[in-house]
C-alpha cells in the first residue's frame, strides 16, 4: 500500500469523514504482524534525519492535530523516539497567553517553525484557531472564516521561502474509541493526571469538531502542505502510518550528505603527523 497517497487529502476535496473508517488497519491483522515494517521505518527515519541535519538545506514541519484522545502526544513520543533530540523541536500549543491573544493568530506559531536542518513538531498548531475557536464561537465568524487563507499563504511562505516540507496529521478516531480511552486514563493512575472535565463537554460537541475539522481539512490540504487523514483507533496502525508517511517523505528529498569543505588529504597528513609527534613523545 501506498501509505503517502491512500491517506493524502486530495487538493481541492472536500473531506466527508463519515466515510472514512477510523479503524482502518490495511492488511496488517494486529500490531505483532507489523511490528517488522515499523522498525524498519524507525530505522529509516533515523538514518535520513541524520542526513537531513547535515544536509541543511531543508527544514520539516510536522503538524499533530485529532480531537481529545486521539493520540497527539503518544505519535508524537513514537516519532521522536527515532530521531536525534538534537535536531528537533516539539512544541505544543495550550489556551493562548493573554499576550498571544493581544497578536494575530500565527504570532505565536511562527517562531517555532524549523530551521534549515531542523524537525519542528506542533502537538496541536494554527489550526486551533479554526477549530476550538470554531466551535467555541471564541472569534465572530468573519473572523475564523478569513483564516483558512492566512493559513494557506502562511504555510505556503515556509515551504517557499525556507524550503519547508510540511506533513500535517490528522489523527481520526471514532467516538466509541474516544470513551475506551477517556475510560483507560481513568484506570491507570499513570494517566489520571490527563483527565479533565473538559473532556466530556468537548465531547458533546463532537459534531461541531468533526464539521470544524472537515472544512480545515478541505480548505488547507495543498501541494505544498498536504493533510494526512489517519485511521487512529488502533494506535499501532497509526503509528505504522506516521512513521510510514514521514520515512517516505524524506526520502523523496533526496538528501545528501554535504561534501567536506577542507581538503581530506591535506587534513589525513596532519593526522599522520600528529601521530607520528605523538608516538615519538611516548
Ligand atoms: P492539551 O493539548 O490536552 O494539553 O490541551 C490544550 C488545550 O488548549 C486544548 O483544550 C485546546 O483546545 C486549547 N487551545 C489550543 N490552542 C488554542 C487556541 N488558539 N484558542 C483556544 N484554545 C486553544
Ligand atoms: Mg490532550
Amino acid at each position: 500500500m501506498n501509505f503517502i497517497k491512500r491517506f493524502r487529502v486530495e487538493p481541492g476535496a472536500s473531506v466527508d469523514l463519515e466515510k472514512i473508517d477510523p479503524g482502518f488497519h490495511g492488511d496488517f491483522a494486529n500490531d505483532v504482524e507489523a511490528k517488522d515494517e515499523l522498525q524498519r521505518n524507525l530505522a529509516r527515519i533515523t538514518e535520513l534525519q541524520r542526513t537531513f541535519y547535515a544536509d541543511r538545506r531543508h527544514s520539516l514541519l510536522i503538524v499533530l492535530q485529532g480531537i481529545d484522545g486521539a493520540g497527539k502526544d503518544g505519535t508524537c513520543w513514537h516519532v521522536i523516539s527515532a530521531m536525534d533530540p538534537q535536531g528537533v523541536q516539539v512544541t505544543g500549543f495550550k489556551q493562548p497567553t493573554p499576550e498571544e491573544q493581544e497578536h494575530d493568530f500565527l504570532w505565536r506559531v511562527h517562531p517555532h517553525a524549523p530551521q534549515r536542518g531542523f524537525i519542528s513538531i506542533f502537538n496541536r498548531s494554527h489550526y486551533e484557531d479554526v477549530l476550538v475557536v470554531r466551535v467555541h464561537k471564541l472569534a465572530p465568524k468573519d473572523v475564523w472564516k478569513a483564516r483558512y487563507d492566512f493559513i494557506n499563504e502562511w504555510e505556503r511562505l515556509l515551504a517557499v521561502e525556507n524550503n519547508t516540507t510540511i506533513i500535517k496529521f490528522f489523527l481520526y478516531i471514532s467516538k466509541e474509541e474516544q470513551l475506551q480511552r477517556f475510560k483507560e486514563r481513568l484506570d491507570d493512575p499513570a494517566h489520571q493526571w490527563k483527565i479533565s472535565a473538559s473532556d466530556y463537554t468537548e465531547r458533546d460537541k463532537w459534531d461541531d469538531y468533526i464539521k470544524a475539522f472537515e472544512a480545515a481539512l478541505s480548505r488547507c490540504s495543498t501541494e505544498y502542505a498536504p493533510w494526512y487523514i489517519l485511521p487512529s483507533n488502533h494506535k499501532w496502525f497509526r503509528n505504522l502510518a506516521a512513521s510510514t508517511i514521514i520515512a517516505d517523505t524524506l526520502e523523496g528529498l533526496k538528501l545528501e550528505t554535504p561534501k567536506p569543505t577542507v581538503d581530506i588529504e591535506e587534513i589525513r597528513k596532519l593526522y599522520h603527523q600528529a601521530k607520528e609527534a605523538g608516538e615519538k613523545a611516548r
